[in-house]
């Protein structure tokens, strides 16, 4: 059986990172950058007006000026600004040739074809000067990183409509087990909904999948295989729920072992002991998760978000973790390492975890409005109210 982490860095060492397409803007969003973006020209390209106001020469401060034209955005005035002469300006004009300065308009005493303007008034003032964004070679976006709103906005501004990102894993979901029945249909006797699979939904497309829903598999070998393979054509990834601990129905892990190669069987992960994943042929991955609820979705949280990222580019992986400071005594799990879900309050410059109650895998409430998933590591001891443990940030409060 393996350590947690040992699993976890064995999973991401058999991911890789999936082709990059170029795609238009409009499907940029979320995505993330398979090359770094550099400015080719200068942001913004003219010197632009801030604010309304009359485009002078710094050195005509304090004068009557003559207004001799305009520029207004995107109708520049031609020619060149004289001394005793302003141009009305406004905001994203380009500054005349001649002038260095632009008084706002509050700042005026306009009357009729002429204006007075404040003394002492500077070179460089209300306005953008060419490149203060972006100059001919800075990075814009960096390989590896999303593309956020700044991120697109930037690349739009110079002009680029094209950009290479990697491609969204495409992954077939799949929950398993003969007492499973679809959402919304009623229940017999010792049956229950499957839920599993609205919940990986979640987090597989919060983790920036593209999901194929397969349905419930029975617990029979040849139905079970059909679905798979049929799935694995269309599909990066294969996740299942369920099917995966050491009972006589459990046949997510043999079938994984004839189509492809079993890297993880067990881990010493609580919750998450039966955790299961594969490489299968064509570099595609197969995760079978534990069909206990909140089993499945920690180790969704520890094994397959960090490599639905690396399939996507992503440079970092990993949620961010920070200190934590425990309010309740935890106990630890023997050898195994624990993810216990807390909510956090601030306390100052610390953040404390509060317990979200019994932690039984089966108990979805304890993982619902969790803002961390507190790290315990294996030992005999445990942590007494007040240590400092890390944890996986989902929210912070
Ligand atoms: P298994 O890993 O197949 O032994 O499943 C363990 C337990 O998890 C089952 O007894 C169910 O209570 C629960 N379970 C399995 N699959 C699901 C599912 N898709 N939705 C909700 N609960 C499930
Ligand atoms: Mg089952």
């Amino acid at each position: 059986m393996l350590a947690a982490e040992a699993a976890a860095a064995l999973v991401l060492e058999h991911t890789p990172v999936l082709p990059a397409e170029e795609v238009r803007l409009a499907e940029a969003p979320g995505r993330v950058a398979a090359e770094d973006v550099v400015a080719s020209r200068l942001l913004p390209a003219f010197p632009a007006s801030a604010v309304d106001g009359y485009a002078i020469r710094s050195a005509d401060g304090g004068g009557r000026l003559r207004v001799v034209g305009e520029s207004a955005a995107g109708r520049p005035f031609a020619g060149q600004l004289e001394g005793g002469a302003a141009a009305r300006i406004l905001t994203g004009g380009v500054l005349p040739e001649g002038a260095d300065s632009v008084v706002m308009v509050e700042d005026v005493e306009e009357s009729g074809e002429h204006v007075v303007v404040p003394t002492g008034f500077a070179a460089g003032r209300n306005f953008h000067a060419p490149g203060a964004d972006l100059r001919p070679g800075d990075r814009v976006v960096s390989r590896g990183q999303p593309l956020g709103a700044a991120e697109l906005g930037l690349v739009a501004a110079l002009g680029i409509d094209r950009l290479r990102v990697h491609r969204r894993p495409r992954v077939a979901l799949m929950s398993t087990g003969d007492e499973l029945v679809e959402v919304g249909q009623p229940l017999g006797p010792g049956q229950i909904t499957d839920s599993n699979r609205w919940a990986l939904l979640a987090a597989l497309r919060e983790a920036g999948a593209e999901v194929e829903l397969l349905g419930i598999a029975p617990d029979r070998p040849q139905p079970l295989r059909e679905l798979v393979v049929a799935a694995l054509d269309r599909c990066d990834v294969l996740v299942t729920s369920g099917g995966v601990s050491v009972g006589t129905h459990d046949l997510v892990k043999p079938l994984l072992e004839s189509l492809g190669e079993v890297h993880v069987g067990r881990v010493k992960l609580r919750p998450g002991k039966p955790f299961t994943f594969a490489t299968l042929p064509h570099g595609k991955l197969a995760f079978g998760l534990p069909g206990f609820p909140v089993s499945s979705l920690v180790t969704f949280e520890v094994f397959v978000r960090p490599a639905l990222r690396r399939l996507q580019g992503y440079a970092r992986l990993q949620r961010p973790r920070l200190p934590v400071r425990l309010d309740y005594d935890a106990l630890a799990s023997g050898d195994r390492t624990e993810y216990q879900r807390v909510r956090l309050r601030r306390e100052g410059p610390d953040l404390v975890a509060t317990s979200t109650g019994s932690q039984s895998s089966s108990r979805l409430m304890s993982l619902a409005g969790a803002h961390a998933l507190v790290r315990i590591p294996p030992g005999a001891e445990g942590y007494p109210a007040g240590s400092v443990v890390e944890a996986l940030i989902l929210e912070l409060p």
